[in-house]
């Protein structure tokens, strides 16, 4: 299978990103070995509500901060309910809600992809497997019934080559990466593993660039219905 990256996700009418915001969302690290103090905003699972877990000790909010061993305690507990998932410090979920301006395209964008019933249905026409979230869009008081939150699985794939290739720095205790090379383009300097990435994978987000890939249908799907508000081109950087 190939893939596409999608070039551009459209934000709201105004040019700015969605102003919409999970229910729950994990704290910022403030990491004893390297000083860092960081959160990654663009991680986020829709899908899955985990308030039940705060009974277990896992914390909720972005102005919270705790250290890297306290972080990856609660990630443990997360993972034992959710499986692997990637889910570094500031991951957002549960009820993505949100505002936003008039008139939405088929995709829009921030802290969380919103799209269409339209763009659903045309992208499970054409075979895509997806994961609708729970959440809102709103207008004043009025909710958009038009438009509703997908989760895209997150993960890193950029190989340890390509990082290292990049003008980036890792620090091992916390996991932050960064660098001056932080967004790349498609013709950037990675390169992703292909074998990472889930059987029937419609799309998938690689965490480190923030670089959202969709499958062969998914690109088709949205050249063959026209779907607004996003751009797909073809990815070929992945690992032989
Ligand atoms: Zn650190």
């Amino acid at each position: 299978m190939t893939f596409s990256t999608v070039q551009r996700l459209q934000f709201n009418r105004s040019g700015r990103a969605l102003d919409a915001e999970y229910v729950q969302r994990l704290p910022r690290v403030h990491c004893t070995q390297c000083k860092s103090l960081w959160a990654k905003g663009s991680v986020g699972y829709p899908a899955w509500d985990i308030a039940h877990l705060e009974r277990l000790g896992v914390r909720f909010g972005v102005y919270e901060t705790v250290d890297e061993v306290e972080m990856e305690r609660m990630r443990r507990i997360i993972q034992r309910e959710l499986g692997p998932i990637y889910c570094p410090p500031g991951t957002g979920f549960g009820h993505l809600s949100g505002r936003a301006g008039y008139p939405l395209p088929d995709f829009c964008s921030g802290n969380g992809i919103f799209a269409s019933d339209r763009a659903i249905e045309a992208l499970a026409s054409e075979g895509c497997e997806l994961v609708i979230g729970k959440g809102e869009l709103k207008r004043g008081k009025k909710v958009i019934t038009s438009h509703r939150p997908l989760q895209f699985p997150a993960m890193p794939l950029a190989t340890e080559e390509s990082l290292d290739a990049g003008d980036y720095e890792r620090c091992k205790f916390c996991g932050i990466i960064f660098g001056r090379k932080i967004v790349p383009s498609a013709e950037g300097v990675h390169v992703f593993r292909r074998d990472l990435i889930p059987v029937n994978a419609s799309a998938i987000v690689e965490a480190v660039s923030c670089t959202i890939l969709v499958s062969d249908e998914f690109a088709y799907a949205v050249r063959k219905h026209a779907l607004t508000g996003i751009e797909v081109i073809p990815w070929n950087r992945f690992e032989d």
